[in-house]
């Protein structure tokens, strides 16, 4: 059995608790007892933290986008540049990156991605053979690393608000709500083999999507999750309520968001529709890396969390992977704008711990699992390095605050259904996945 010195159960710290996995669950759990001789021992342990939101291939242009041009450099110019490099990716390049991005996660303590799945076609637009082609890459990739896969098939159909005509560059994205429901039940078959991989539906954004898409979009969920990005930037607020009369977190709270979805970004909240998000039981899917790189804006968090809001964190365009990297940046950005500190703690309590234990809870119930460390649930665990000197001395929650804001990489094992996928900090199938990455990569660099 595993022995870990203190563990994070839902209940809170626990001393000396001994874990056995049968069957990738946790299948006994004791707290108080000593370690047996022939434990394998640990200092602390901790649940996988879920990553909401990915988008697995932008792992491969992650700074490429960063030389300034003759024109005002935003978010939409960024999405040129993606737009250029997903021209040209092939199904082996996706399954490569997909794997780095993968394997970058679980060794940053992510044990679940939500993928946000949109590149569906072939370079010219096509079908593959197989419709869901991209997305078994997309599952050979979970299966290899190990991570537990949620899939968001996306649709995606229009280029802007009104129902504009889709861009050439948007050609390998686009499906109608037939062929759509096409896609569903291809994907479903292309993640069958993973023994706890989750389908949910992913109606790319209001830009991307009419009301009626909406609505076929959430009937074809048919209770599972469903994830929508929403106001992340300004320009697109501009033009949603343009478009509609309602600003984007306004118009789908006013068409039944709530528990079950997951509004990505959310950046861009009037105080009311902070408040109705809050209380909606939605999830906001915050992707504070992301979202600083590609300078869209400060969530609201404080006022958020304070009315109770669920949330979770994602990776998103993965220009940095790492569950603490989107912790820190969650809190820094309301420090700074703010100008205050420990602002994501409810009084009294530690940030580190205010902020992992609310992306366990928002990003198990954004991406449609359970989660923590109690039997029955799935064996996906992560220990902290106890010599790192950042961690050193430390109990409780220290070793989160320690964790999130002082060390640079400190994630030691990392258990998914039992299995150690990362010990010592490092993939156990890591050369093979970056050999198999690098390979790929010169083909697709800019020349
Ligand atoms: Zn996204």
């Amino acid at each position: 059995m595993l022995h870990f010195t203190e563990a994070l159960l839902p209940g809170g710290w626990a001393r000396d608790v001994r874990i056995a996995f049968e069957g990738g669950l946790i299948a006994a759990l004791e707290t108080g007892t000593a370690p047996h001789p022939s434990d394998d021992r640990h200092a602390v342990g901790l649940p996988g933290v879920p990553n909401l939101h990915s988008h697995a291939f932008q792992r491969a242009m992650a700074g490429l986008a960063e030389r300034r041009s003759a024109g005002p450099e935003t978010f939409w110019s960024w999405r040129d540049v993606m737009y250029r490099f997903v021209a040209a990716l092939t199904p082996e390049d996706v399954a490569a990156i997909a794997a780095l991005a993968y394997m970058e996660m679980l060794e940053g303590g992510f044990t679940r991605v939500g993928e946000f799945h949109y590149l569906h076609h072939d370079p010219a637009g096509h079908r593959y053979a197989d419709r869901a082609e991209l997305a078994a890459r997309i599952a050979a990739a979970a299966d290899q690393t190990g991570i537990g896969l949620t899939l968001l098939p996306v649709f995606y159909a229009h280029g802007d608000f009104n129902a504009a005509p889709p861009s050439a560059a948007q050609r390998r994205f686009l499906h109608d709500i037939d062929g759509f429901a096409s896609l569903l039940d291809a994907a479903q078959t292309a993640i069958a083999p993973l023994p706890d991989a989750v389908l949910g539906v992913a109606p790319h954004s209001l830009r991307a999507v009419t009301e009626d898409e909406l609505a076929a979009c959430v009937a074809l969920a048919a209770g599972r999750p469903v994830h929508i990005h929403a106001a992340e930037q300004r320009r697109e607020v501009e033009a949603c309520v343009a478009a509609t009369g309602a600003r984007p977190i306004e118009y789908l709270l006013d068409r039944g968001m709530g528990a079950g979805w997951c509004a990505i970004h959310a950046t861009h909240m009037t105080p009311t529709e902070t408040s109705r998000l809050a209380a909606s039981g939605a999830v906001a899917g915050v992707c504070p890396v992301t979202e600083a790189n590609l300078g869209d804006g400060i969530f609201d968090g404080v006022s958020y969390r304070s009315q109770g809001g669920r949330y979770g964190v994602g990776t998103d365009s993965n220009i940095l992977i790492g569950a603490a990297d989107e912790l820190r940046m969650l809190e820094y950005s309301q420090r700074l704008a703010l100008q205050g500190r420990t602002m994501m703690a409810p009084a009294g309590q530690s940030t580190g711990r205010a902020l992992l234990e609310a992306a366990l809870a928002g990003g198990a119930a954004g991406l449609g699992v359970g989660g923590g460390l109690a039997v029955g649930a799935s064996g996906d665990m992560v220990s902290l390095d106890a010599g790192h000197p950042a961690l050193a001395g430390r109990s409780g929650d220290g070793w989160l605050d320690g964790w999130v804001f002082a060390a640079d990489r400190a994630v030691d094992r990392v258990w998914r259904r039992g299995r150690a996928m990362v010990r010592g900090g490092r993939h156990v199938g890591r050369a093979a996945i970056v050999a198999a990455y690098a390979e790929r990569i010169g083909r697709l660099m800019p020349g």
